[in-house]
């Protein structure tokens, strides 16, 4: 049967995508390679029915934020987007932590006399929070809709690229809570781009907030398939595309692949120079994921890093650039910087008392295949002593794991692609629109387009954007619910 169009990858840049279109009144089918729908947003009970666990993403920063999730609106559709008190927290040894509470106030009274400074850094931009989101989260080929909060990021973003913030604050606690939120993109530190996600992410702390989703990361993806299949589209898993011309009854195609997938499926069909720049496209380091099933809640040495949804474990600012330059390199750091979240200290619904799912991942060298398990459980103890006596099972997701799970992850990279300035300014492939390729009506979506890896659609938006033209406008214009044919 003929197609409007075929969205290749139901992660939540594929079904954002779908959402636009079929609202649009194309004709739409989803094409998922894996036997589920949801790519880097899924949900499953891994040792136990009743305990939920987030295969990977877990802390929804970006999709609180996302101009793509405002207009879809998460809560309309029965989404709980639960605000943890403290964004994420930071240990630094045994007796000491960063806490970077909602409440700014509260972070800054906590930080001492560097509450001041971070007020400074971060104040202004959550005063801002809905127009930077827009533009950090937008095509970056438009000038910014509001340039006297742009204008907000170009000194802060030297201060951290230049790692002169280190002389800004006296305490460890503030530079460590910036690096741990750095750490995020995986690559050399500190560096421009991930000075640009650190204000990103840092600043949402103190706006929209760091929350999780009830139930688990699936109630976002479960979410935009239902609206998907609401409006007439159609959803098939256990669909992988291996070559593009099978797509040829299809009058469009958009690919939430990353552009390793997009060369393997497009063949000989791209030109030679548009595949060369694909076949450039650099891949960063990779990341092991290890789930737990534990009896208890983290025993935190600092009893507060407890309320956090997402804890960053790499003690101080200089170490956790070590490690993270070391990984970027290849090489092995001893302190391995671990990012672990304890849902049910905000969710209850996750698991029973007594059996409670605990998220944890490491950055490790791109394609390692070592297994984490060990390195992760001896952190997490470090600074929660007595963490591995309420360990119940465990399981590692090592690199090429990650990838074979999902191949949007070449050698574990979670972040589909180097997160640096060449990689963040033209994303895939330096182009005006990188969401179109030269091959007529065929446009990219997945994270490896702007703006870059996390769960808020948006590539989903920019790629249904490029293919609607000025369609786009009616389409989130018109009350949600309604849909009409594209005349
Ligand atoms: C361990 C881990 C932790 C993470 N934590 C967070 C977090 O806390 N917060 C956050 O915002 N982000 C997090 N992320 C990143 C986030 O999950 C991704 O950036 C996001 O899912 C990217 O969405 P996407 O739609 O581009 O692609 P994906 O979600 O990767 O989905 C792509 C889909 O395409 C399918 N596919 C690929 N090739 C084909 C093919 N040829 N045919 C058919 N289907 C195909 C794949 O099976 C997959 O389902 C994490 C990622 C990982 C791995």
């Amino acid at each position: 049967m003929s197609m409007d169009v075929s969205v290749v990858g139901s992660g939540p840049n594929g079904l954002a995508a779908a959402v636009l279109l079929v609202r649009a009144g194309l004709t739409v089918e989803v094409h998922e390679a894996a036997d589920e729908i949801g790519g880097g947003t899924r949900t499953a009970s891994l040792f136990d029915d009743d305990v939920r666990h987030d295969i990977c993403a877990t802390g929804h920063p970006m999709a609180a934020a996302s101009p793509f999730f405002r207009w879809f609106d998460l809560a309309g559709h029965g989404v709980d987007l639960l605000r943890p008190e403290i964004a994420y927290a930071h240990p630094i040894d045994g007796s000491r932590a960063g806490l970077a509470y909602e409440d700014l106030d509260r972070t800054c009274d906590a930080l001492g006399t560097d509450g001041p400074r971070w007020r400074r850094l971060l104040g202004p931009l959550a005063e801002h929070s809905r127009e930077l989101a827009d533009l950090l989260l937008g095509d970056l080929r438009h000038p910014p809709r509001d340039p006297r909060s742009a204008a907000l990021l170009p000194a802060r973003i030297a201060l951290l690229a230049s790692g002169l913030e280190r002389r800004l604050f006296t305490g460890p606690e503030a530079p460590a809570l910036l690096s741990g939120v750095s750490a995020h993109v995986m690559s050399r530190q500190p560096s421009l781009a991930a000075a640009g996600a650190t204000l990103l992410l840092g600043h949402l702390a103190h706006s929209t907030g760091w929350p999780i989703a009830r139930g688990g990361s699936q109630t976002i993806t479960d979410a935009l398939a239902d609206d998907v299949r609401a409006h007439g589209g159609r959803i098939h898993t256990g669909s992988r595309i291996t070559d593009l011309r099978a797509l040829a009854g299809s009058r469009t195609v958009i690919l939430d692949i990353a552009p390793r997938g997009f060369l393997d499926i497009a063949r000989d069909l791209l030109p030679p120079r548009y595949r060369k720049a694909l076949e450039s496209y650099r891949y960063g380091p990779g990341a092991a994921k290890v789930d737990f099933l534990v009896s208890e809640p983290v025993p935190w040495a600092v009893p507060e890093v407890g309320k956090a949804g997402t804890v960053h474990l790499g003690g101080t600012r200089d170490k956790v650039y070590a490690a993270e330059n070391a990984v970027v390199r290849g090489e092995d750091p001893d302190d391995r910087f671990v990012l672990v979240s304890d849902p049910m200290a905000i969710d209850p619904s996750r698991g029973l008392p007594g059996k409670r799912p605990v998220w944890a991942y490491c950055h490790v060298p791109h394609g390692d295949p070592r297994d984490a398990t060990e390195l992760v459980r001896r952190r997490i103890e470090r600074f929660a002593p007595g963490f591995s006596d309420t360990i119940l099972a465990s399981r590692c997701l090592t690199a090429p794991q990650l990838e074979a799970y999902n191949a949007n992850y070449p050698g574990g990279d979670v972040a589909a692609g180097a997160v640096d300035l060449r990689q963040v300014l033209g994303r895939p492939v330096p182009r005006w629109n990188p969401h179109r390729t030269p091959l007529g009506g065929v446009f990219l979506c997945s994270a490896a387009t702007a703006p870059g890896p996390g769960v808020h659609g948006m590539g989903g938006w920019h790629a249904a954007k490029s293919l609607l033209g000025k369609d786009f406008d009616r389409v989130i214009q018109e009350p949600r619910g309604r849909t009409r044919p594209v005349s």
